[in-house]
């Protein structure tokens, strides 16, 4: 083999390492970008399903132990005075009393509407 054809050679190796090189960093890029699209869809997931249980945490909660003391306080629905379908609103989602109302389930309705628009 003459040394020319040994210098041809080496370029087509070494063009062939550097073709493959950019097919490799563009894999690995795609790769990192599905996967981290694919962790933050898990991370999102993740965090949805801790604040349902959060919130289903202070719901059981304030259910329990604040619904009876409202109940007591206000005799009825905070906003229209109704006796019946009474829930605990939260104004915040915490497990402090100050952030609870008693509200009937058509105020309720309301609030969350008004919350939501
Ligand atoms: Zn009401
Ligand atoms: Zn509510």
């Amino acid at each position: 083999m003459s040394g020319e054809d040994l210098i041809k050679k080496r370029e087509k190796l070494l063009s062939y390492y550097y073709k493959n090189r950019e097919k490799r960093i563009l894999y690995q890029r795609e790769y990192d970008k599905s996967n981290k699209e694919k962790k933050k869809a898990q991370d999102k997931k993740r965090r949805e399903t801790t604040n349902k249980n959060k919130l289903r945490v202070i719901q059981a909660y304030s259910r329990k132990h604040y619904y009876p003391v409202l109940l007591k306080k206000y005799k009825g629905c905070q906003i229209c005075n109704s006796k019946f379908k009474l829930e605990v609103h939260h104004k915040r989602y915490t497990k402090k009393l100050k952030d609870c109302m008693i509200v009937c389930q058509p105020c309720h309705k309301k609030i969350h509407r008004k919350v939501k628009e």
